[in-house]
């Protein structure tokens, strides 16, 4: 075991959503106790972490004061704090630096172009002229989007068809930092995980695909169902990332595959909502090769379990079904890994997922999507 781990000791995790209950999960396995800062008492990981604390993120020096080093399961805190706690001396992992681009969406696009790697033609909205002008270069349908999420579930892309429906966005949002950018016709969306250690050290996971319903993530697919040539290109992308922005732990990179190629959507310094497809379908969890990562021990094999693994969300229904109520049906679908979140039902709620796993994409889907309709209460 290396050294300097004592210092390192107790990890602590900004945040108790359901990242950080798999991350704590996956902490309990090496037999490490981290503390967590949760916004509230019944945040799904607060709800079986015995280390948790609930504050205001003025609370945050205290709770890094009581802690070895930190990291994050969300980008709802003040960047700027964390800035003065790592000149103070706290150690952050990721950095801030890596932190930054990943917080702000305006400032990870102008990182990422100044790097010259290939993202949507972008601007700032400081106000009518600047939509004015990027809409009299570009067509429509155009992009608007918040740089910062600062609340739990808060909107942050807004797809506009005209110049009234944009000037209503930029009002409604005149309290947020906006930019406006070209529309994509997205073919596949696809996630690349990396993850690296502070020596720089870094594997990747398979390429996974996401698919959306109603906004929200639905599936994930690993692997992605494209050519090797692609894969490996968004591999590389994902890597020479990872790098350059010294990424520590997770990095998710986003990436849009369209008829012109591979661009970057987003970037995420963090276990990510698609690497839940990672429990099951690696060696290695992305949430236990993200503790590993920050605390600078040897990363765990990467690569896919199975020829195919799927999970599915469980998503909150306008009725309220609590998929607790339905756990001995959807477990009755042999074969599929459940997972329950814990949280109270309510509609557009992220309740839980299932992965299941085959010989390839459409039998490991048929399988998610039975146990998860079990679990809505849905008959087959
Ligand atoms: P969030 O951080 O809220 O998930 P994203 O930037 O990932 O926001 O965008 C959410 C979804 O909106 C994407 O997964 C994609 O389907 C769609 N989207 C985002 N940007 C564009 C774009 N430039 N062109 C077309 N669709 C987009």
């Amino acid at each position: 075991m290396s050294s300097d781990l004592p210092v390192l000791y107790p990890l602590g995790i900004i945040g108790a959503g359901q990242i950080a209950r798999m991350t704590h999960l996956a902490c309990l396995k090496l037999g490490i106790t981290p503390r967590l800062m949760a916004e509230a008492g019944d945040d799904s990981a607060a709800l079986v972490a015995p280390d948790a604390v609930y504050g205001h993120p003025d609370a945050l020096s205290a709770f890094a004061e009581s802690c070895g080093v930190l990291t994050l399961e969300h980008e709802r805190i003040d960047i700027g704090l964390l800035e003065r706690l790592e000149e103070s001396g706290v150690i952050i992992r990721p950095g801030t630096t890596t932190l930054r681009a990943s917080f702000d969406k305006i400032h990870q696009r102008r990182v990422l172009l100044n790097r010259s790697y290939p993202v949507p033609v972008f601007a700032e909205l400081r106000g009518p002229d600047d939509l004015m002008d990027f809409t009299g270069v570009f067509d429509w349908p155009v992009v608007i989007k918040a740089a910062r999420a600062s609340r739990r579930e808060e909107r942050s892309v807004w797809i506009v068809e005209t110049q009234e429906q944009a000037m209503r966005v930029m009002s409604e949002q005149s309290h947020r930092q906006l930019m406006a950018e070209s529309f994509q016709h997205i073919v596949k969306e696809l996630v690349v995980l990396v993850v690296r250690r502070p020596g720089g050290h870094a594997r990747c996971y398979p390429v996974t695909e996401i698919l959306h319903t109603d906004g929200a993530v639905r599936e994930v697919r690993s692997p992605a169902e494209i050519g090797p040539k692609i894969a490996a290109e968004a591999k590389d992308l994902a890597m020479r990332l990872a790098d350059e922005l010294d990424a520590v732990g997770v990095l998710a990179v986003e990436l849009f595959l369209t008829n012109e190629g591979l661009i970057i959507n987003e970037v995420a310094a963090r276990p990510h909502n698609a690497g839940h497809v990672t429990i099951e379908g690696s060696p290695t969890s992305q949430f236990e090769n993200h503790v590993r990562g920050v605390l600078d021990l040897p990363l765990g094999p990467t690569w896919a379990n199975a020829p195919a693994t799927v999970t599915v969300n469980v998503i909150g229904n306008y009725e309220g079904t609590d998929p607790a109520d339905h756990l001995a049906d959807a477990l009755a679908v042999e074969g599929v890994h459940v997972h329950l979140y814990g949280k109270s039902p309510g509609r557009g709620v992220k309740l839980g997922h299932v992965t299941a796993m085959g010989d390839d994409i459409e039998q490991a889907r048929d399988m998610a999507r039975r146990a998860e309709a079990a679990l809505m209460g849905k008959r087959p």
